[in-house]
């Protein structure tokens, strides 16, 4: 298959604009006297790392497919760390009532308290699961507060 530099550009164009908007670097396709110079530039400070120089249409054209392959792979892994059903969600980890590990297949009670850290007005507190060792923070919502001993107005503290 030919590929001409239009293509290549409105291929370039859709990536970087598609599925690699949400990613820390975007494709650039130069056109060269040689040929085309394909490199990856990076939204920070990163210097932009060349992938091709001088290369036909068509290496452009598998360079810039195993970027967005590459891209494909590494963000199914993340999401699939992620959302894959391996992990209970909040709302299923509340409802029972945060006393198992969170990852499905375990569900152990046997919940180990770590160190706990005061965020506004909320509280992080890491647990590590004593049977499959996963570490997880479950997170407290200061919901107020209530007297001791007031319910029947005689003593107070
Ligand atoms: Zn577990």
């Amino acid at each position: 298959m030919k590929v001409t530099e239009k293509q290549l550009k409105s291929r370039v164009t859709e990536l970087n604009l598609g599925v690699l908007k949400e990613t820390t670097f975007g494709i650039k396709l130069e056109r060269g006297s040689k040929g085309y110079n394909v490199s990856l530039v990076y939204r920070d400070q990163t210097a932009p790392e060349a992938l091709l120089t001088d290369g036909s249409a068509s290496e452009a054209n598998a360079c810039i497919e195993a970027i967005a392959a590459t891209h494909k792979v590494f963000k199914q892994s993340m999401m699939g760390g992620l959302e894959k059903p391996g992990f209970l969600t909040n709302e299923l980890f509340l409802k029972k009532s945060g006393e198992s590990c969170p990852k499905t297949k375990c569900g152990s009670k046997d919940i180990i308290v770590g160190w706990g850290e005061k965020v506004g007005p909320g509280f992080n507190q890491v647990h590590r699961c004593s049977k499959c060792g996963l570490e997880f923070v479950k997170v407290y919502k200061l919901e107020g507060y209530e007297l001791l001993g007031q319910s029947d107005g005689q003593q107070t503290v």
